[in-house]
């Protein structure tokens, strides 16, 4: 059975660690499946739109997502990488590790990521707006790099719409 882990904030170590990336042989184990499973349940109860294996204190590179829309599913992908990434545009965000904040941040609006699933499978996921940010987003924090740190006007979510920003990580692009 998942079950819901805790999400560690900003100032805990291992969101600041280059995490390693996944032996592929790694990927069957029933371990690392729970994690996976962990990694969603953790995301929706949130809720979240994403989350990162070290926000959950595992220092792995992989991450979930879920923007819950009408033209993509939920995903999670081991050992990302972006193949592609055009178009910069400024766009509010928020963490889930840096809870109740938004800020400006600049993001590639139209971004292409490779890596396996959870069969070990290669996968290519692509979109634009909020698919496209929270890909950069997860893939930041497996660098250990939080939005925070090159956001702009950086605030206390106070409006409604800036809450619910907070409160999913990152919705909204402008
Ligand atoms: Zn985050």
């Amino acid at each position: 059975m998942p079950y819901i882990r805790e999400i560690i904030q900003d100032g805990h170590p291992t969101l600041r660690k280059v995490a390693k990336k996944v032996d592929p042989k790694e990927i069957a184990d029933p371990l690392f499946q729970q994690l996976i499973d962990d990694m969603f349940e953790t995301m929706y109860a949130a809720p979240g739109v994403g989350l990162a294996a070290p926000q959950v204190n595992v220092s792995k590179r992989l991450f979930v997502m879920d923007i819950q829309d009408d033209e993509s599913e939920a995903a999670v992908v081991i050992n990302p990488k972006i193949e592609l990434a055009e178009e910069e545009i400024e766009m509010t965000e928020g963490c889930l590790s840096v809870v109740g904040y938004v800020g400006e941040i600049t993001r590639f609006n139209h971004v292409a990521v490779s890596g396996l699933d959870r069969n070990g499978n290669k996968i290519r996921l692509e979109g634009h707006g909020l698919f496209a940010q929270c890909l950069q987003h997860e893939i930041d924090h497996l660098n250990g790099v939080l939005y925070v740190d090159r956001a702009k006007n950086l605030r206390k979510a106070e409006t409604e719409e800036e809450q619910a920003i907070a409160d999913a990580a990152q919705a909204q692009a402008y």
